[in-house]
């Protein structure tokens, strides 16, 4: 059985990669510091708690471990704090991962995949987004992850290592089997709020910008299922096993759906009425993100099949209503 690093195992996308792993066949140990994510997500393998700024703590878990590849989830990634805090972006996220990198190269671990965002891109309305783009990220966050896909072209360059960097749209939903999903301290995204004010948990749900120039005037995403996501992360891995070279992928269902189409769609979903606030726009969002590419399907053989909007709603709502499962 090859084992697997997973740094971040214990948040949402680094969960229910495990679980992903260890379907395929693999032994996840996942790495985390626990300043975001939760012990209690850690079920598919061993887990070890340590910061990516650790190098002895690193090399410790891989002299003990022996993982053949690394999945890099590990990373600070609020938007709105990115803005306002970005040193601690560029540590946690650059110098992060160059530690984590360095470890990689001295125990001679040679595939590497990476947690990229479509935050690389900024705010590129009317282009369709693909791999061929150019990128501009409007915030600390987005840079830090561009300056570590950075690092891995440049260090693959060297021969050492070879890896597949992963530019996520808007994940969403949770495992259908119940067993994980998101749950943020405090929680930010779109969908998780929108189940918490339907279902009392929080007065309203703040509708940041009405006045974008879309349709109906809120910001339109592409929302991936988590699932969906975690899946392509095993096809690059095994592309890597199998010798294949170094790439860039967006992982993105290809359709848009606005603030509004999703606070409708909860409404038809949950069967709730769903009260809404209207307020200014946040700082640092995009227009319009949807992903025009479909070179993770051509490349990897990737097909998406959880990622219609009502899916993800349904299995985010599923294991909302159980309650805050995580306590630690
Ligand atoms: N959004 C919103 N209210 C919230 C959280 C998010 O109106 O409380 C909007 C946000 O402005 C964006 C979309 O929902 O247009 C998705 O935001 P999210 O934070 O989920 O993901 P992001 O696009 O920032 O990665």
């Amino acid at each position: 059985m090859k084992t697997v690093l997973v740094t971040g195992g214990a948040g949402y996308i680094g969960s229910h990669a495990c679980k992903a792993l260890a379907a395929a066949g693999y032994l996840p140990v996942t790495y985390d510091n626990l300043i975001t994510g939760w012990q209690d997500a850690v079920q598919f393998g061993p887990f070890e708690q340590g910061s990516l700024l650790d190098r002895p703590r690193i090399d410790e878990v891989i002299g003990a471990h022996q993982p053949s590849a690394i999945l890099h989830f590990a990373a600070l990634s609020n938007v709105g704090k990115a803005s306002v805090n970005p040193s601690c972006y560029y540590e946690n996220n650059v110098v992060g991962s160059l530690t984590l990198l360095n470890a990689a190269r001295a125990a001679g671990i040679s595939k590497v995949v990476f947690s990229s965002t479509c935050a690389v891109f900024g705010d590129q309305d009317g282009i369709v987004l693909d791999e061929t783009k150019p990128t501009s990220p409007l915030n600390a966050y987005g840079a830090s992850k561009l300056a570590v896909e950075h690092m891995l072209r440049d260090f693959s360059g060297t021969g050492d290592l070879a890896y597949c960097s992963f530019r996520y749209f808007n994940v969403a939903g949770a495992d259908p089997d119940g067993q994980i999903g998101e749950h943020h301290r405090p929680e930010t995204h779109l969908i998780p709020l929108c189940l918490d004010a339907a279902s009392g948990r929080r007065p309203a749900l703040k509708l940041f910008g009405t006045d974008y120039a879309t349709p109906d005037g809120t910001c339109i995403r592409d929302y991936i299922h988590v699932s969906d996501l975690v899946d392509a992360h095993i096809l690059g891995l095994e592309r890597l096993y199998a010798g294949g070279q170094s790439d860039v992928f967006c992982l993105g269902s290809g359709s848009g759906h606005s603030v509004r189409e999703v606070i409708s769609a909860v409404e038809a979903h949950t069967g709730l009425s769903l009260p809404v606030e209207e307020v200014s726009r946040r700082p640092g969002d995009a227009t319009k993100l949807v992903s025009g590419s479909v070179k993770a399907q051509d490349v990897l053989g990737w097909a998406p099949s959880r990622s219609a909007l009502d899916t993800m709603i349904g299995t985010a709502w599923a294991w909302h209503q159980r309650g805050n499962v995580y306590r630690g």
